[in-house]
């Protein structure tokens, strides 16, 4: 979307862990996608004692890339941002190898929507459950969580103090739109979760997928703004008459791959749940993604 200034270049090689800082290493897990750029990026955050974010999918690879390279070091925490099957399944592997806690915000919150994408991880339960403010600590850093409900009704972001990074999960991403999609996707969340960052002063984000995010609260402002953009655009066109959101998907989507349809209708439903909260718009019966939806007189 040429309104969004992305960030899509990421150096790495699959199952290798690369320095990010002096507090940070990274290591990208093979499962490449239109949802997850090239892969889930799982991040250790500290040296010797450790905690590791998003471990990622279940990919035995992975896993191992992650156990044998940090070899000689412990690793004590594993943190979660969000339970979609790209971000928590390696947890349950890694803390059998580990013994180590697992964080987030809880365990998923709703049905998963059919957005072709990701999927939802019933099985993760977090051993300490986190909300804002909460810290989870080790030598020489400090991870402060931040709940960002919208992508996913448990999504949590963590800032790193020392460096003063945002780990943005997927409530943030610098080569994508991020994927809402009803239920458990909330436009209204979403919205509220991005202007909650606007009161940070964080440097950079690190997203689980793609490269940093420079100068974030500006990145922050362009993604609310398309957003108003886009549910602008959905109102001009049942301006035209009542729509179902395959025809709103085809005016307002127009050089749309097509891999991506099911999720532009999910998020097209999520602006139109949003619009119908604010009074806006109307469905024609249950307000889902077979309705008929008209502007409200
Ligand atoms: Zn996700």
């Amino acid at each position: 979307m040429s309104d969004i200034p992305h960030v899509r270049d990421l150096a790495f090689q699959y199952e290798v862990i690369e320095t990010v800082s002096p507090l940070l290493r990274r290591v990208v897990a093979r499962n490449p996608s239109p949802f997850t750029a090239q892969g889930t990026g799982t991040y250790i955050v500290g040296r010797g004692q450790v905690a590791v974010i998003d471990p990622g999918p279940d990919l035995a690879e992975h896993v191992d890339a992650l156990l044998n390279g940090l070899r000689g070091e412990t690793i004590t925490q594993i943190l979660i941002t969000h339970t979609h099957l790209d971000h928590s399944p390696a947890a349950a592997a890694v803390k059998r190898a580990t013994g180590a806690i697992t964080y987030g915000y809880g365990p998923h919150g709703g049905e998963v929507g059919l957005s072709g994408e990701e999927g939802a991880d019933r099985a993760f339960v977090p051993n300490v459950a986190l909300k804002t403010g909460d810290a989870v600590t080790g030598p020489a850093w400090t991870l402060r969580a931040v709940h960002t409900p919208g992508h996913a009704s448990n999504h949590l972001c963590f800032a790193l103090e020392e460096e003063r990074v945002l780990f943005s999960g997927d409530h943030v991403m610098g080569w994508s739109t991020t994927v809402v999609s009803p239920p458990d996707g909330d436009m209204t969340a979403y919205m509220n979760s991005l202007a909650l960052l606007l009161d940070r002063d964080d440097d950079a984000y690190l997203p689980t997928h793609g490269p940093a995010i420079p100068k974030p609260q500006r990145y922050v402002r362009a993604l609310i703004g398309h957003r108003r953009q886009r549910s602008a655009g959905i109102l001009r066109e049942l301006a035209k008459g009542p729509r179902k959101i395959p025809e709103i998907v085809a005016a307002q989507y127009p050089s749309l791959d097509p891999r991506l349809r099911i999720a532009a209708g999910r998020s097209v439903l999520s602006h139109l749940l949003a619009l119908i909260d604010s009074g806006e718009v109307a469905s024609d019966g249950i307000a889902d993604g077979n309705a008929t939806f008209r502007l409200k007189a």
